[in-house]
């Protein structure tokens, strides 16, 4: 059942300054969910996704004419969205800036709903210093077929193994197919230590379990595996963020959890648009508290 969404009064607030144009378009044509509901969501979870959300660069999944018609993942402003939406300029690997977008306010998140977005995908760094990971995220991608058993147990061997190696982790479910263990990092190691940080750890534990896990790319090598997409953690590559609708059937929520919940969990999409006041709950919840917050750097591998 759906719940009456609650967004605090600077949300309120912002959608008051932020006017969402065509709000009865129908953006999810199977959950009969449009762009006036998909606002109240953002409007709603604002205060608990910003601190995810806000302040690095983002890439956007726009579908202004719905989830079933032409989507498009931007990276960069058109020159369109207006003064809520920001811009840091990132060199490109040819040397040239180009400008990137960011938000950090309730304002921007729905400014970017008011230009068709759906999904918000965010680097693994802040503005301050797109250079150094602020996260590590492994993404396990479950082969069609697996069930969602073999994630779940995927994820608390992550979890372990990377305890063991000192870095304590965090889960989300991606609404999705899969589920994201998330460390944490004080930004220090830039992209390339990262990424070859994780392209090892992602190798070895696909090489202690080959049966169950594959680091390859090859879509042969991913038969009956989970594949663990370490691609994440590399300079400009985003991962969906925390309490983002997903552009999927029935507008699911990608959604922090506690390993406690994780146990339990039917699947990796949980929640849905409309379930806004129940995910402000559990945010505030103590199953939630520190959720995402560890102080630690890259161990040695
Ligand atoms: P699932 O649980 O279903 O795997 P997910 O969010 O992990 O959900 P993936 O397909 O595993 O989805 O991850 C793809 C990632 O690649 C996204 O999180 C996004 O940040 C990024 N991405 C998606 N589309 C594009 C695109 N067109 N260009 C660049 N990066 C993209
Ligand atoms: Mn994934
Ligand atoms: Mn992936």
């Amino acid at each position: 059942e759906h719940e009456t969404p609650v967004a605090s009064a600077a949300a309120r607030g912002a959608g008051a300054r932020v006017a969402i144009s065509n709000s009865d378009r129908v953006i999810f044509p199977e959950a009969n969910i449009t762009k006036g509901a998909l606002a109240d969501h953002y409007a709603a979870v604002a205060d608990i996704m910003l601190p995810w959300v806000g302040n690095r660069p983002i890439s956007l999944v726009r579908c202004p004419q719905g989830r079933s018609r032409k989507c498009f993942f931007q990276k960069h402003d058109a020159g369109t969205f207006g003064g809520h939406i920001k811009h840091v300029g990132i060199a490109e690997k040819d040397g040239h800036e180009e400008p990137y977008l960011f938000i950090d306010d309730a304002e921007g998140l729905l400014a970017c709903v008011q230009m068709g977005t759906i999904e918000f995908h965010g680097w693994g760094a802040r503005i301050e210093d797109v250079e150094k990971a602020d996260r590590l995220v492994f993404d396990l991608d479950p082969d069609e077929g697996l069930g969602f058993e073999a994630v779940r147990s995927a994820a608390f061997e992550f979890r372990d193994l990377l305890a063991q190696i000192g870095l304590e982790t965090f889960a989300m479910v991606t609404g999705g197919k899969g589920v994201h263990v998330i460390a944490p990092l004080t930004p220090q190691a830039e992209w390339p230590e990262v990424k070859d940080f994780a392209r090892r750890f992602a190798q070895a534990v696909a090489q202690a379990s080959p049966e169950r896990f594959t680091a390859a790319l090859p879509k042969a090598q991913r038969k009956g595996r989970i594949f663990v997409d370490y691609l994440r953690n590399q300079r400009g590559a985003t991962a969906v963020m925390p309490y983002a609708v997903r552009a999927r059937e029935g507008a699911p929520v990608a959604v922090p959890l506690s390993w406690k919940e994780l146990e339990t969990i039917d699947g990796p999409a949980h929640w849905y648009v409309g379930d806004a006041a129940a995910l402000v709950r559990r945010a505030r919840s103590s199953a939630l508290t520190g959720w995402g917050r560890a102080d630690q750097v890259l161990p040695d591998l």
